[in-house]
């Protein structure tokens, strides 16, 4: 009884082997009550701001506001002007701060993520002394220019170029970057550059520096509050010490700082789906057709109900991988590793997760907003509502911070990555799901309240590791390049993906049937019911797809029986125990899970 209490923290990528306890999870419901009054200053500011941020004239206004609260520097230490809150915490202000709309949350997340962590991580003592305070007030900005005209998905093929002057002590800058989030108005742009033309290198650079122009604003579909420009570099001198990291390492700069950025778009993705849910609630309320609500009818039950499971899975994923980051980093700076050491090497470790997270953040926030849309009909059509504007602003979601088939492909690449490095053992499992698919299926009936669920968890983990153990094997013999399968990894990242929110949803809802709350476990209940029975669906199908494109005959046929042995989840009436969710949503009148 006691083991169960202490606390087990997964490694990353090591859920696909692991089961976890509830007592291993943090959720929402456990903010105590210093976090309950930030939440509060959170949700405050973003009632004050709202109306202005769809605007780029009021960036600088907005931004300079969430410095004085702190909210800039909640993750930066007070030796360099922040407050250094726990990890928790600061997912928690990323997540209210996510209702905003317009394009402030890009502002925000460009700036206090890529724009400040590399100098965080990366700047020598002098640098961080001399930006990071000003940055984390919020009296400075700070832009990242990795994407140019010609390469984006491929950033290190970036053709900007830095070479070092004649008496040594600057770098000489030339070339274009794209898409600049924050460029119109940034002091400080993080620039990546090929030193002598092929060692790609990391820079803080000044923006008032001589020989720096910047492109129109660029006319786009959504986040129109926020400033996308391009920034040209014509002989820009940058102090030799103005280097962040080491010459030829800046890969590992744009690479480590976007682990971060993946999460933390995670994180403001639950917000938005949160308030765009609720917007959904109140107008489907509100609105009478045929005589009554339209939230009477089915077809809008069954949106609001979804709407609702998927953005309460998101939050619950993304309180568990805040807490994994938040425990590695503890550990870390416990056995000596200075805090940005720590924070780095922590989203290091759980970079698998952090891509899942920002894939399936953005496809949340993305579903979401345009059910917020058809529930609105005609109006949602309208700019007098929200709706269209969050429609328009979700989208960019799929697109930075690496594109979500990049995403897709790294979880992927990364876990079989670990798994070489003999990081974590996934050989052994996957032997073990071979030895049982040769075995005769156990006819135990699940033990416990949840044992259904329970098991079906179980067997999502063993058909990911059927599948990619199956293909990895391929590859081994040299029947497969999985490099060049890429419809295969994504139906495995898909697979991962779903059994790490299926697991973050039962431990949440496991969790929470012990606390004291205002609305009823039987809710909850239906949410993961619902949840499982989608997943074992989609589980069903991407194993089907990958295995049917590289396996055949007597082998494929096996597998095909795993994946009927390993999908034995019972058809739930789903329509009733959606209609038990939007009930409670509708009464509530508002997202109140
Ligand atoms: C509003 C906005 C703000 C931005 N802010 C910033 C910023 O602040 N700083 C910055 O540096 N960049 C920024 N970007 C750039 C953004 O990160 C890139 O647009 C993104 O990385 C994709 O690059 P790309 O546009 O060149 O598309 P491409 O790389 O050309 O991709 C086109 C399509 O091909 C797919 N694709 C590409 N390569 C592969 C592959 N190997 N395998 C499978 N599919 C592939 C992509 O997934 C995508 O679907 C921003 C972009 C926008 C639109």
């Amino acid at each position: 009884m006691e083991d169960t209490l202490v606390k087990n923290v997964l490694k990353g990528g090591e859920f696909i082997i692991k089961d976890s306890t509830p007592e291993d999870i943090f959720i929402p419901e456990q903010w105590d009550e210093e976090q309950l009054m930030i939440k509060q200053t959170v949700v405050d500011y973003v009632g004050q701001v709202e109306g202005k941020s769809g605007k780029i004239e009021h960036q600088v206004e907005l931004l300079s506001l969430a410095g004085e609260l702190g909210f800039l520097g909640c993750h930066i230490p007070d030796e360099y002007g922040g407050m250094l809150l726990d990890t928790n915490t600061v997912t928690l202000i990323c997540d209210h701060l996510g209702a905003i709309g317009g394009g402030w949350t890009t502002s925000f997340a460009a700036h206090t993520g890529i724009g400040m962590l590399p100098i965080l991580y990366y700047g020598s003592e002098a640098i961080k002394q001399k930006y990071l305070p000003e940055l984390a007030a919020g009296t400075k900005y700070a832009a990242y220019c990795l994407t140019e005209p010609s390469s984006g998905s491929d950033a290190l093929a970036a053709k900007t170029r830095a070479d070092l002057s004649e008496d040594g002590t600057n770098y000489i800058i030339n070339g274009q970057k794209m898409w600049i989030s924050n460029a119109g108005f940034a002091n400080v742009f993080i620039v990546f550059a090929q030193v002598d033309g092929d060692k790609f290198t990391g820079f803080v650079v000044d923006a008032d520096s001589q020989g720096i122009s910047l492109g129109a604003e660029e006319d786009k579909m959504g986040i129109k509050g926020s400033s996308t420009r391009q920034v040209f570099f014509e002989n820009v001198a940058v102090p030799v010490e103005n280097m962040l990291g080491e010459l030829g390492k800046g890969h590992l700069i744009a690479f480590n700082v976007l682990n971060v950025g993946r999460f933390k778009l995670g994180a403001l993705a639950v917000g938005g789906s949160k308030k765009s849910t609720d917007i959904a609630i109140k107008y489907a309320n509100e609105r009478k057709q045929f005589k009554q609500s339209i939230s009477n009818f089915g077809a809008i039950q069954f949106k609001l109900a979804e709407m609702a499971i998927r953005s309460f899975t998101l939050e619950s994923s993304i309180y568990r991988v805040s807490d994994m980051l938040k425990d590695a980093k503890d550990d870390l700076v416990s056995k000596g590793h200075s805090y940005s050491d720590a924070l780095l090497q922590a989203a290091e470790e759980y970079a698998v997760e952090c891509a899942l997270m920002k894939v399936y953040g953005s496809e949340v926030a993305d579903y979401v907003v345009d059910e917020t849309v058809q529930v609105h009909g005609g109006y949602g059509f309208s700019e007098e509502y929200p709706a269209a504007r969050a429609y328009r602003d979700a989208r960019i979601n799929r697109i930075y911070e690496g594109t979500n088939e990049i995403n897709r492909i790294l979880s992927v690449s990364m876990l079989l990555k670990k798994a070489m490095k003999g990081q974590i053992d996934i050989v052994g499992p996957a032997w073990n799901v071979q030895k049982e698919l040769a075995s005769m299926p156990s006819m135990n009936q699940p033990e416990g309240e949840y044992g259904l669920e329970e098991n079906a968890i179980k067997d999502f983990k063993k058909m990911v590791l059927m599948v990619a153990g199956a293909a990895a094997k391929q590859q081994m013999d040299g029947q497969l390049n999985l490099k060049e399968e890429q419809e295969i990894l994504m139906n495995v990242s898909d697979m991962m993906n779903d059994c790490f929110n299926a697991e973050s949803l039962i431990l949440r809802v496991k969790k929470l049937k012990g606390m004291d709350k205002e609305v009823s476990q039987e809710v909850y209940d239906a949410m993961l019911k619902v949840f499982i029975h989608d997943a074992t669906s989609r589980m069903q199908k991407s194993a089907t797809d990958a295995l049917a494109s590289f396996a055949e005959g007597d082998l494929l046929a096996v597998m095909l029986r795993g994946v009927k042995r390993f999908c034995k989840y019972p058809p739930q009436n789903v329509r009733s125990l959606r209609r038990v969710v939007a009930k409670t949503l509708i009464d509530a009148n508002a997202y109140c899970l």
